[in-house]
């Protein structure tokens, strides 16, 4: 059972906030694998005045790792130590203004491109197909069916480790596939995206045709975290996976998806080290057979049981 504090009963040895610290909360329940230990404290600012001044005044050596809905990531079992920052409600609010649609971090990819449907903007449908947050969209140059966060990113704003905030244009973030040029320790706050009028019926069928599209491609309805690897230069991760014969590959209750072998799937009850394992033993298999070798794309975080016990 995690401890949660709120305003008013924060503990002395962190700066008085007025958002949410929970102590010791499992970060399994939200995380797209439900695999994964407990935060050492989880905290969920109230707003970014909120999250400035705490990160203004926590000591610099604690460490601090922000997470959307992690359906990226592989938390350890051991869990996270140091502040896991999650951005929630407050961080959620999305508005249009000409030609724009600007986007909390915390908000959820569908959301944003059902608001854009909704008020009959186009170019945002292929974030529908994308399971994650605005933040992790732009960590991640988040992309599907032909578009990428950085084709229609105008701009975003961020929070550094000292509580600086940041307005970067497209350029400065030097966003490629898969891969974010700004600051590890950079918090997304939210993100401007160009859109262009578009006819609603038109923005709809697109968004089914994707939502189609993923229902046969993707292993959407299990425990999963999306790619496992980046495409290579000469061939797709899956492919290479596939050609080194790891379809449907077992570690434990993990095992390599025998719908699209870039997926590793969660059957009940693995282990975040079941996952990781059988992660590293298709990296393995795949150099042997193809002498390239596999760049992760999901992210890992936190530390090993035995590590968080000794
Ligand atoms: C079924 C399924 C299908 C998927 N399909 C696709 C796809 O088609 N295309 C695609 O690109 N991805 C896909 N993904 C992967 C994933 O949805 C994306 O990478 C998504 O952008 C991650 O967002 P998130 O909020 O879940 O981030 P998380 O998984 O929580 O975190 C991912 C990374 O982003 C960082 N991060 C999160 N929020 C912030 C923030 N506010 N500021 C700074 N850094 C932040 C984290 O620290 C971490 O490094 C899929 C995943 C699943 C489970």
């Amino acid at each position: 059972m995690s401890q949660k504090y709120s305003e008013g009963n924060t503990p002395k040895h962190f700066p008085p906030v007025r958002g949410e610290l929970l102590f010791g909360e499992d970060l399994a329940r939200y995380a797209w694998f439900r695999v994964g230990g407990p935060a050492e404290v989880l905290y969920r600012p109230a707003d970014t005045a909120d999250l400035q001044k705490f990160l203004q005044n926590v000591p610099a050596k604690l460490s601090i790792t922000v997470i959307g809905v992690a359906s990226n990531l592989l938390i350890r079992d051991g869990g996270v130590p140091g502040v896991v920052i999650q951005l929630r409600k407050p961080f959620n609010t999305i508005s249009l203004a000409e030609n724009t649609i600007t986007a909390g971090a915390g908000a959820l990819d569908i959301s944003v491109a059902r608001f854009a449907l909704s008020n009959g903007c186009r170019n945002l449908e292929f974030l529908s197909g994308i399971p994650g947050t605005i933040g992790g969209a732009l960590r991640m140059n988040a992309g599907a069916y032909g578009s990428e966060i950085k084709d229609i990113l105008i701009n975003a704003e961020a929070i550094d480790r000292e509580g600086n905030i940041h307005t970067v244009s497209n350029d400065e973030l030097q966003l490629t596939y898969r891969h974010c040029h700004a600051p590890k320790d950079w918090i997304f706050l939210k993100a401007t995206l160009a859109v262009v009028p578009g006819k609603k019926e038109k923005i709809a069928a697109k968004m089914a045709e994707i939502a189609e599209a993923r229902v046969h491609s993707q292993p959407i309805r299990q425990r999963t975290g999306g790619s496992t690897f980046k495409n290579t230069l000469e061939k797709p991760a899956w492919q290479l996976i596939d050609e080194a014969g790891c379809r449907g590959l077992r570690v434990g209750e993990a095992q390599v998806s025998e719908h699209h072998c870039n997926f590793l799937i969660n059957c009940g009850r693995a282990k975040a080290y079941d996952l990781e394992q059988l992660a590293i033993e298709v990296r393995r298999r795949v150099h042997e057979q193809s002498g390239l070798l596999l760049e992760w794309e999901l992210d890992r975080i936190g530390r090993e049981e035995e590590e968080a016990g000794s």
